[in-house]
């Protein structure tokens, strides 16, 4: 049987993650988190004191950078040239680093080659931006998550203040995402779009189990029953 493949993608801080993962373990398959890998080349950058929008910089840089996925205990790790930087990649510098970088188009085709290479002959849930319109653009399943920017800004809000790591007002936050849709939107390379082919899913008012339960219906619309996965 052809492996399944099921794209998630959508803007910053629409669940995407908490989603694609919880779904994975649900199925039984491979989650993998392309984010991360932006996220990942954006923290070499800052290291080196390289301004990440700058093009010329990060492309000197790219050639070296090695990005690795591992799965310790059934969870996704991201190395970078070696050190497991899972963690150090979720602060909020990373985060517009890598909004920064992803705009780059050659910085894409090196990850989206990483990434379609990762996905081949598996079962997949693999979520980002682009997944559904150009990484695996024949994905069976194709869902476009979103949320209300305040919604989003929210749920970061709640998230770093459980973490300890809040130093940002709600409004703030709000600022921020809307800098990175509008980034993640507006960019020649592979703009953030849904893909023809995806359903919509507003997780405004969804509870994470909401969510899921979905998600399974729209695959079982779709003739994917998840028990025989
Ligand atoms: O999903 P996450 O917030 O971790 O992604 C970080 C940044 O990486 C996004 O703001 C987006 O600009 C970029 N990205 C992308 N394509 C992907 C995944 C992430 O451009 N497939």
């Amino acid at each position: 049987m052809k492996p399944i493949q099921i794209a998630i993608d959508g803007p910053s801080g629409a669940g995407k993650s908490t989603m694609a993962k919880l779904l994975a373990k649900r199925l039984g398959i491979m989650y993998l988190d392309t984010g991360a890998m932006y996220r990942a080349l954006a923290l070499k950058a800052i290291r080196m004191n390289i301004d990440t929008r700058d093009r010329e910089r990060i492309l000197d840089i790219l050639p070296d950078v090695n990005i690795e996925i591992k799965y310790v205990d059934g969870t996704q790790r991201i190395f970078l040239d070696g050190e497991d930087v899972s963690d150090k990649i979720r602060t909020d510098e990373v985060s517009m680093g890598a909004s920064n970088v992803s705009a780059i188009p050659e910085v894409r085709q090196k990850l989206v080659a990483l990434q379609q290479k990762i996905a081949s002959n598996e079962n997949v849930v693999m979520d980002g931006r682009d997944i559904g319109t150009h990484v695996l653009p024949n994905a069976q399943v194709k869902i476009f998550l979103t949320a209300s920017v305040k919604e989003r800004a929210k749920r970061r809000y709640t998230e770093l203040k459980e973490k300890g790591l809040l130093t940002k007002t709600l409004e703030e936050l709000e600022k921020e995402i809307e800098i990175r849709d509008y980034n993640d939107s507006n960019r020649a390379a592979s703009p953030l779009k849904k893909a023809d082919d995806a359903e919509v899913l507003d997780t405004s008012n969804l509870s994470i189990e909401q969510t899921i339960e979905a998600i399974l219906k729209i695959m079982e619309a779709k003739g994917y029953n998840h028990a025989a996965l």
